[in-house]
C-alpha cells in the first residue's frame, strides 16, 4: 500500500449514466448494478480524466492508502476483459480520438469532447 491520488465515487450523487468508463484508459471503472465502481484500485492511476465527464460532480480525486497503481495489471486486464473500445468524437467536426487528441469541456451541465483543432473555435468564439 503507498498513500496516492485515487478515483473516489460518491455513489448517491452517481445516476449510472456511464459516460466516465470509457474516458479511463486503464479501464478501471464499470457499472455495477447501476453504479459507477473502481473494478480494481491498482488499474487506477488517479489522473482523473473520469472526472470532467461526470454530469453529477460524482467523481473526485481523494488521497488515500491504496493499492500502488500497475502497468501490468492493466495490461493484463485489457487482455483478460472485452473492453468496448468507443472512441470519444469531437462534437464540433466529428473526427474521432484516433485521429486527433479530445478534451473534455463542461457546458450547462454537459460533457462535451473537443479535439484541439476545434477548441479554439470554442475559445474565441
Ligand atoms: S459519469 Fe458520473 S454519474 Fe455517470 S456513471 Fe460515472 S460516476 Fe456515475
Ligand atoms: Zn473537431
Amino acid at each position: 500500500m503507498v498513500k496516492r491520488k485515487i478515483i473516489k465515487i460518491n455513489e448517491e450523487l452517481c445516476n449510472g449514466c456511464g459516460n466516465c468508463i470509457s474516458p479511463c484508459a486503464e479501464g478501471a471503472l464499470a457499472l455495477v448494478n447501476g453504479k459507477a465502481k473502481v473494478i480494481r484500485e491498482e488499474l487506477c492511476d488517479g489522473a482523473g480524466f473520469c472526472i470532467g465527464v461526470c454530469p453529477t460532480g460524482a467523481l473526485t480525486l481523494e488521497t488515500r492508502e491504496a493499492p500502488a497503481f500497475s502497468e501490468i495489471a492493466v495490461k493484463e486486464h485489457k487482455k483478460t476483459q472485452n473492453i468496448d473500445y468507443i472512441p470519444q468524437k469531437c462534437e464540433s467536426c466529428g473526427r474521432s480520438e484516433d485521429e486527433a487528441y479530445m478534451i473534455a469541456v463542461k457546458y450547462r451541465g454537459e460533457s462535451l469532447w473537443y479535439c484541439t483543432k476545434c477548441l479554439p473555435k470554442l475559445i474565441h468564439g
